[in-house]
């Protein structure tokens, strides 16, 4: 049996065989075929859409394992599964749903609110999320990162009122910790800078990549640390996600969650609840429940306001306040995100 402690261990740097982050990352499923024969769901292969419906199916082998074999509603394969709705055009649901393009500042670099920048620090990502606007965008790598991140850091030396940067994508932790320990050395020289706020789901879907020398980078770092992780699901934190956070923490980390409320994985209380409960039990504060980004080929996720209205409502009163999220939905040129 692994217990917490074992698999603390494990997680250092490789899984229980030994292999480190990058060879599970590229043995990741992708073929739709192999993924319904591992689970025992050969029979749903009739209901895929041809060419993954234009975004390909990836997905870690340790997240796999995580979905429940032969079930064919679980809700992390209903996340990452190509789906024949997907190939419908429903009007309002178009490629650039958030219209990020208004707060691009310099090259990967979106500039949208006071004191904080974000930075599209990579396009790539080790699970491809069907409900995600990265199916429209296929990002070239590294893109803050390229030319060692020197658009970026003219940006942010150039303006004081910026005192955090947050790193998002794709994912940022999709780079070498080598590319991060770059960016953090051009920051040495920009005191206005106090926090590092990196955007992640990896330490979900491939916790393995929380390895040594990233935790090493980050308790090296003169900088407050704030991890957001993108968790939708209680099932998707096994041991080795909460094993990933605990090694975090201790690096002096602080945790939070932002999940997307999404039809049939977890648009119900009892769902949302358990998610809230178990990123608690892992160190980790529920932070945003984003209402679904009106991406093409994303409308059979929509949850419509009222009812998540009426879910927010429900985890209010099951739970204590600091495990209820704030709902909320992404508007271009507002002044934060909008909540509901
Ligand atoms: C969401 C977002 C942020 C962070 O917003 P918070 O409300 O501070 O979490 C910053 N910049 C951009 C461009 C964003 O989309
Ligand atoms: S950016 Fe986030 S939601 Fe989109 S595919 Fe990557 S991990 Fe999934």
């Amino acid at each position: 049996m692994i217990t917490a402690s074992t698999s603390a261990r494990l997680t250092s740097a490789t899984d229980s065989d030994g292999r480190d982050w990058r060879h599970l990352w590229r043995h990741a499923v992708t073929d739709p075929l192999e993924l319904l024969a591992l689970l025992g769901l050969d029979e749903l292969a009739t209901q895929l859409p041809s060419n993954d419906a234009g975004f390909a199916l990836r997905v870690p082998r340790g997240f796999v394992a995580r979905m429940r074999h032969g079930d064919a509603r679980d809700p992390l394969l209903l996340q990452v599964l190509p789906q024949l709705a997907e190939c419908e055009e429903v009007s309002g649901f178009v490629t650039d749903a958030v219209g990020d393009m208004d707060a691009r500042a310099a090259h990967g670099v979106l500039h949208k609110y006071h004191g904080r920048v974000l930075l599209i620090a990579s396009g790539s990502c080790a699970i491809n999320c069907r409900y995600c606007f990265r199916r429209h965008f296929p990002y070239s790598e590294e893109m803050a990162a390229a030319g060692e991140w020197r658009q970026a850091l003219e940006h942010l030396r150039s303006d004081s009122s910026i005192t955090e940067l947050i790193l998002s994508g794709g994912d940022p932790l999709a780079l070498a910790t080598s590319k991060l320990k770059e960016l953090s050395r051009g920051l040495a020289d920009i005191p206005h800078v106090t926090r590092l706020r990196i955007h992640t789901r990896l330490p979900v879907v491939l916790p393995e990549r929380v390895d040594s020398p990233f935790i090493a980078w980050l308790e090296s770092l003169p900088l407050q640390k704030v991890l957001v992780l993108h968790a939708n699901h209680a099932n998707e934190i096994d041991a080795s996600v909460a094993a990933a956070c605990t090694r975090l923490r201790d690096a002096g980390v602080t945790l939070l969650n932002q999940s997307v409320l999404l039809r049939d994985v977890n648009d119900n209380v009892a769902a949302l609840t358990a998610l809230s409960e178990q990123l608690f039990a892992a160190g980790v504060l529920p932070y945003y429940l984003h209402q679904l980004d009106r991406v093409q080929g994303a409308a059979h996720f929509e949850v419509d306001d009222a009812r998540a209205l009426e879910l927010v409502h429900g985890l209010r009163v099951q739970l204590p306040g600091y495990l209820v999220p704030k709902l909320v939905r992404e508007v271009g040129g507002e002044v934060s995100k909008r909540p509901l």
